[in-house]
This record gives C-alpha cells, sequence and structure tokens, in this order.
C-alpha cells in the first residue's frame, strides 16, 4: 500500500485521526473513489483529499473484506477515513466539516470587497438564440454613474482587488470602462481587469488603453463552432459581419499582446460534433507560440434562450458523451487544466463568498452574474441588504446527496440557476476526478 497524495491537513484538524477498535466492524468510506491502474488501484477520498494505492489483493481483502482487522495497514485505512465504522453517519459529520471550514473561508460580510463584477450595459451585439439574458431590459452605464462606481470602489475595496467586465457585451459600452479605471488610478486604487465578451469589439479598443489604462489580464470569449456554425448561431447586428473571422483575429490579437484567452465551448446538440475539429484549429492558430490560452466546453444551459433550450433525454446523454470526450481530448493536448484533487473549496462562487458583488449599469447591485434584473442586495448609492445576502448561502440539498461521493467538495446554492445536478453532471464530474487520479499516479509513477 503506498500513499501517492498526502494532504488533509484541515480535515484533521477538525476530526483527528479515527480511533481504530477490535471490537469495532468498518466499511469502505462513502466518499472514496477507487480507480483500477496497472498496479492495483487508487483510492481517493473526497473529503480528506487524500490517496493511496493498493495492490489488488490488499484492495479485495483490506478495503472491500476488511479481513486483516489488526494489521498495520489496515489500521492506516481506518485512521485515514478510508474504513469508517458500520454505523458512522458520514454525511453528517461531513456537513459539520464543510459548515465549519465555510465560515473561515467567507469574507467578512462585505464590509471589503475583493471583486467587482461590472456591467457596462445589458444591450449584446451577438443576439445568441441561447442567452439567459433574453428579454431582460436593456440598459447602459452612464458617464456620471461610472463616476460614482469608481468611488463606491474607492470606497470598499480590499487592498488588492480584481475587476470583471460583464454584460451583455460589456465593449458595447467601453468607454465607462476607461473612465471607472482612470477614476480608480487617480485614487490609486491597486487592480486588475477580465471580461467575458463575445471578442467582436476588440479590435476598436486601443491596445493600450487596455493593457494599460484597464490593466486586462485575461478575456472569456465564447465559440459555438467552427466558422459556418458559428455565424449560422451568432446574429451579430452589423450587416455582413463574419463574426468567426473577425473573433478570431481578435483573440491572436490579444495573445500576441499578452492578454491571456479563456476559450469556452458552448455545447448544443447541433455543433457538439464539431468541437474538436474547432479545438484542432484553436490549437493549429494559436499554439506553439508561448501564448497563454485555454479551452473549456460547457453544455448550454437549458432552459434559457429564445424559444428555451430543452435537450431530450438522448440529445443530453449525447451531448455529455461528447463532452467528457472533448475534456479527454483537451487534456491530451494540455489545453485544459485537471481537476485538483487537492484543492479546498467551501464556497462556490461569488454569490456565497462575500467578497463579491456584481454592479449593475444603473448602480443596483447583486451578488450574483446571472442576476441582473432582480435579487438586489442593494446600490452603490445605499446600504447592503445582508438578509438577501444570507439568503444565498443555503446549500442545495436533494436526495441524492446523502449517498453522494462528491458531497464533500459540492457547495452548490439552492438558490443558484445555472448549475444543475443531474445523473449526467454528477457523472462528468466523477469522470474529471478519475482522470486527475490517473495522472497524479502517472506523475508519481516518473518521481519513482
Ligand atoms: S453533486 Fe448533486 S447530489 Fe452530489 S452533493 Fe452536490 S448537489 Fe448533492
Ligand atoms: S449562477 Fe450560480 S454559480 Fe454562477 S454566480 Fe450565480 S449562484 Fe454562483
Amino acid at each position: 500500500m503506498k500513499q501517492i497524495i498526502k494532504y488533509g491537513g484541515e480535515v484533521y484538524k477538525l476530526l483527528g485521526y479515527q480511533g481504530c477498535f477490535p471490537d469495532k466492524t468498518y466499511k469502505p468510506s462513502h466518499f472514496c473513489i477507487a480507480e483500477k491502474v496497472t498496479d492495483g488501484y487508487l483510492i481517493y477520498h473526497t473529503m480528506t483529499r487524500e490517496m493511496l494505492l493498493m495492490t489488488d489483493e490488499e484492495y479485495q481483502h483490506l478495503y472491500l473484506e476488511n479481513w486483516f482487522g489488526d494489521c498495520h495497514n489496515f489500521r492506516y485505512l481506518v485512521r485515514h477515513w478510508y474504513l469508517v465504522e458500520d454505523s458512522a453517519d458520514e454525511t453528517a459529520m461531513c456537513e459539520t466539516v464543510k459548515h465549519i471550514l465555510r465560515n473561515a473561508d467567507r469574507g467578512n460580510g462585505l464590509d471589503k470587497i475583493s471583486h467587482y463584477t461590472i456591467l457596462t450595459t445589458t444591450n449584446c451585439n451577438a443576439r445568441c438564440p441561447y442567452c439567459y439574458e433574453y428579454g431582460r431590459r436593456k440598459r447602459s452605464m452612464t458617464a456620471k454613474v461610472a463616476m460614482d462606481v469608481a468611488d463606491y470602489i474607492s470606497r470598499t475595496a480590499m487592498p488588492s482587488i480584481s475587476l470583471s467586465w460583464f454584460g451583455g457585451e460589456p465593449l458595447v459600452n467601453h468607454e465607462v470602462i476607461t473612465i471607472i479605471c482612470q477614476r480608480l488610478a487617480m485614487k490609486k486604487i491597486p487592480f486588475t481587469s477580465t471580461m467575458v465578451s463575445n471578442g467582436y469589439l476588440f479590435d476598436q479598443v486601443d491596445m493600450n488603453t487596455m493593457l494599460n489604462v484597464w490593466k486586462l489580464k485575461t478575456v472569456q470569449i465564447t465559440l459555438d463552432g467552427t466558422e459556418e456554425m458559428y455565424n449560422a448561431t451568432k446574429d451579430y447586428v452589423y450587416p455582413d459581419a463574419n463574426g468567426y473571422q473577425r473573433v478570431m483575429e481578435n483573440i491572436g490579437r490579444l495573445l500576441a499582446a499578452g492578454i491571456n484567452a479563456s476559450i469556452r465551448l458552448n455545447l448544443s446538440k447541433d455543433n457538439v460534433d464539431e468541437m474538436k475539429t474547432l479545438v484542432d484549429v484553436i490549437d493549429g492558430r494559436f499554439g506553439g507560440k508561448g501564448w497563454k490560452f485555454g479551452i473549456y466546453p460547457h453544455p448550454l444551459f437549458e432552459g434559457y434562450g429564445d424559444p428555451p433550450l430543452e435537450f431530450t433525454d438522448e440529445e443530453r446523454d449525447y451531448v455529455y458523451e461528447r463532452y467528457i470526450q472533448l475534456q479527454d481530448y483537451l487534456l491530451e493536448k494540455g489545453l485544459t487544466k485537471q481537476y485538483n484533487l487537492t484543492r479546498t473549496k467551501y464556497t462556490n462562487c461569488m454569490a456565497d463568498n462575500h467578497k463579491s458583488v456584481v454592479i449593475m449599469p444603473e448602480g443596483k447591485m447583486s451578488i450574483c452574474e446571472h442576476h441582473t434584473d432582480d435579487e438586489f442586495i442593494g446600490s452603490i448609492y445605499d446600504k447592503i441588504d445582508m438578509d438577501v445576502v444570507n439568503s444565498w448561502l443555503e446549500r442545495r440539498r436533494i436526495s441524492d446527496c446523502k449517498d453522494c461521493v462528491l458531497l464533500p467538495q459540492c457547495n452548490k446554492l439552492k438558490k443558484c440557476i445555472a448549475e444543475k445536478c443531474t445523473e449526467h453532471t454528477r457523472k462528468y464530474a466523477e469522470h474529471l476526478i478519475r482522470r486527475a487520479m490517473c495522472y497524479e499516479y502517472e506523475r508519481s509513477v516518473v518521481r519513482q
């Protein structure tokens, strides 16, 4: 038996090591994932984040059948929570650990903020049919509100802050970005920024402004397929627009200037088959130059858009099967990151970390970027309503959570309208973990 990943410090500080008693009976923890490899089985514990390699015999006899109740290895498995007492309520134990660590992880009730997502506008130039903002009110930030946003940030900012430009399409109203950034610089507030954009208008902004005034470090740009599919999906407001070519050129321009790109591939039943080709095109065009970019695929959100997107069961099976294959392809090509097995994060996102706010074009605020018309927590002009903020803390709990191997690493929020939990999403998440287990194991073999 061999330890491949030793971790778990914070969990052990709370739970300690489990006592091993001859009169007790033990069973495998339901937080363990076993993966067959050449030398035996890898066992990864999703709560302690430790991983072991066992021989086939150890796996069968020690782990599954718990034969050798008094041997050193058996005690190790018990002490490190791979085996738990028959009567153990692991779900309750895990929820308690997460609750304590989450409170330590969270910010200080929005007294000080480290991340501001700013919607320069809710207008967009691309009119994607699947947009979750379809039907929402359209409005753009004025220069006066932009000045007020900068003043609000200077009153509430932590010493180090990041800004994220969001929309709609943030570049449709990029003038206010410059106003906010210049005012923050004048007030000596250090910041960097990122942007979520369709990428079409980057050639309309001076690169020097983006680098030195906006301090733009990373952009997230979505692609919907190869050229024909992309242009058929987007409905740019400009006549005769070849959006695909223009966006690809803009990505190249940004990368060459040292701005990183995170390219999101929106997967639908119509485009999923050609995404591997698109990955090759992107890699061929931008790879091998030392430019920093990554690619991550994601199925489109169901229930949004015009008409609201729905997959049939067969379509969903198909899209998720291809999603897994695409993720594996990206990992093989080094274009996406492995799942981080030792990552300890007990908050879900901006909505529950109490360090982030979302500022709308008129100055109202929410804490979830998917809520631009409702769920306001206040505005830059008045106090934050902590009752609304705290209403986001409740976790999503469904009957499947009780026996879910992902529970220790799952922080999904009850109010979140984007992150679903289905058989498909769980299968995908577990697949990423299994891939990362094999990756860590292979690295450990190379290190020997
Ligand atoms: S992945 Fe789904 S079933 Fe598992 S713990 Fe999270 S919400 Fe519950
Ligand atoms: S949509 Fe869900 S995951 Fe995204 S910020 Fe809102 S609550 Fe968080």
